[in-house]
């Protein structure tokens, strides 16, 4: 099948939470990268398996999440109250909720295991900059009190909602997201930076995919790495008077491409609507919201 490769055999051995595959069980959509690390579709992993796994391991998993200015009202309580159903169940779970008005966070009632820590931001004055200060204040905390209280971490756009199980099967030392409306594009066709002066760039023969920054995740010592990068990315570029074309995912992207994620996930991780039915997106577990940007953007 077009899919397998003997090293995503051994990669998927080797993990200890997908809980043991069946790579071959899709064999219509690719389920290993040229490096072995699994890109995770339903039907190829046992959910059951990954959930007791992680359970005997005792974690906890962190999902971080901002919510600044009028994102705030629009997105967070759904989010929150859809994590609550679908987000690690039976885990130990801690969310981390960035915003600049900490009193306005909505009462969510929390499962067993479950806590929900608010943090104070600086709302900065444009949408871009709220995204790309993301990486920054994700370092610090990081290296605070979410880096001592957490195994592993998901950061988390809260322009989206749980729809289905999303548990710890996704979990690994670095997991990137397939971009739902790039999955299918030829690499040089992908919307990475171009411009070779910024930090970002990638040329038209670089790239593997394109990852999503609304889902990236990993164990607290890959996060540091990943935010320091990006966070260094960013500064350089604003000394030069550059921004990326997609902002903090540019230098995601140019992050993963030197620094391979250990686990990939499928579009159904991660899927906008609008895309329309595809049929390989079986059961999707995000679900991006429709983007009205008039609403909530300045
Ligand atoms: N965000 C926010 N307030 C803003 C801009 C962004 O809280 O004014 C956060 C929010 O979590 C949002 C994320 O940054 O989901 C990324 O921005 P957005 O979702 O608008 O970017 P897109 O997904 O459209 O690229
Ligand atoms: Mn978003």
């Amino acid at each position: 099948p077009m899919g397998v490769c003997p090293s995503a055999i051994m990669s998927l051995l080797r993990d200890n939470f997908t809980g043991v595959l069946h790579p071959w069980a899709r064999p219509e959509v690719l389920t290993c990268t040229s490096w072995g690390a699994p890109i995770i579709w339903d039907g190829t992993f046992n959910p059951d398996i990954a959930q007791q796994v992680a359970g005997q391991q005792n974690l906890t998993i962190g999902l971080t999440v901002f919510a600044v200015g009028r994102y705030l009202e629009k997105y967070l309580a759904r989010f929150l109250e859809s994590a609550e159903q679908h987000f690690m169940v039976g885990q130990h779970v801690v969310y981390y909720v960035f915003t600049e008005r900490p009193a306005a966070v909505p009462q969510v009632a929390l499962g067993r295991g479950r806590r929900l820590r608010v943090e104070r931001v600086v709302q900065e004055r444009r949408w871009q900059d709220v995204s790309m200060a993301r990486m920054r204040t994700l370092h610090a905390a990081l290296g605070g009190r979410l880096g001592r209280e957490a195994h592993f971490v998901f950061c988390m756009d809260v322009d989206q909602h749980f729809s289905n199980a999303f548990g710890p099967e996704t979990l690994a030392d670095s997991v990137a997201q397939l971009h739902a409306w790039h999955y299918r594009w030829p690499r040089w066709f992908l919307p990475y930076e171009r411009d070779v002066r910024s930090a970002a760039a990638l040329s038209r023969s670089e790239g593997d995919f394109y990852y999503h920054a609304a889902v990236f995740g990993g164990s607290v010592a890959a996060l540091r790495r990943l935010t320091a990068h990006c966070t260094r990315g960013l500064q350089r570029d604003r000394a030069l008077g550059l921004e990326a074309r997609w902002h903090d995912e540019s230098h995601l992207n140019k992050f993963f491409w030197l620094h391979k994620p250990a686990k990939v996930l499928s579009p159904e991780f991660c899927w906008s609507p609008e895309i329309g039915w595809r049929p390989e997106v079986h059961r999707p577990r995000l679900l991006w919201a429709p983007k009205e940007y008039a609403l909530v953007r300045d």
